[in-house]
């Protein structure tokens, strides 16, 4: 893309005034000294004068803003990884990776804040009134000893003095244990 047909494309309102119609205006700011140095040095190295060197960059850093706003739809994957990598690095990390990373910690430290749903309060097996045999219509684990009692496989419920409590499902072998069935 030339500088010409960029210029034509990317500035808008008003339309650029001709090179030679343009009025120059004076900028003054204060530089600290290592920057004026820094200046200095560049522009020695470019042979033009800090005026210029300063022009140049305000010109080219203002231009490639306005390119990048109004091509941030035609923006390339190389470009795009290049802005992540330049915001990764204005928060502090040293890459991209880096920062997807601490993004993911934080989401990490946000869901541990965040408490689980409750888990439903299991009555005591101490406190059932009575053990009534069972075919199991669906697989549960036993609430004693955790195996899998399986559909259609012998367990126990318990039966406990709120209804509304969840009630527990053993199997034959705990019911055993707890001498429920000889
Ligand atoms: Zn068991």
């Amino acid at each position: 893309m030339t500088s010409s047909s960029r210029r034509g494309k990317v500035r808008r309102g008003r339309p650029p005034a001709p090179e030679a119609e343009r009025k120059d205006r004076l900028i003054q700011t204060r530089v600290e000294e290592d920057l004026d140095e820094a200046l200095r040095a560049a522009a020695k190295q470019q042979r033009v004068t800090v005026s210029q060197l300063i022009r140049n960059v305000l010109h080219d850093t203002f231009r490639l803003v306005e390119d990048i706003v109004v091509n941030t739809t035609n923006l390339t994957e190389s470009v795009k990884r290049d802005a992540r990598r330049i915001a990764a690095s204005a928060q502090g990390y040293a890459s991209e990776e880096e920062a997807a990373a601490a993004k993911a910690a934080r989401a990490a430290a946000i869901a541990a804040v965040v408490p689980p749903p409750p888990a439903p309060v299991e009555e005591p097996l101490e406190n059932v009134l009575a053990w009534q045999e069972v075919v199991m219509g669906r697989e549960r684990p036993c609430a004693r000893c955790g195996t899998l009692l399986a559909k259609g496989q012998k367990g126990f419920l318990g039966v406990l003095d709120d209804p509304s409590a969840p009630r527990p499902f053993i199997c034959a072998t705990c019911a055993q244990e707890l001498g429920q069935i000889p």
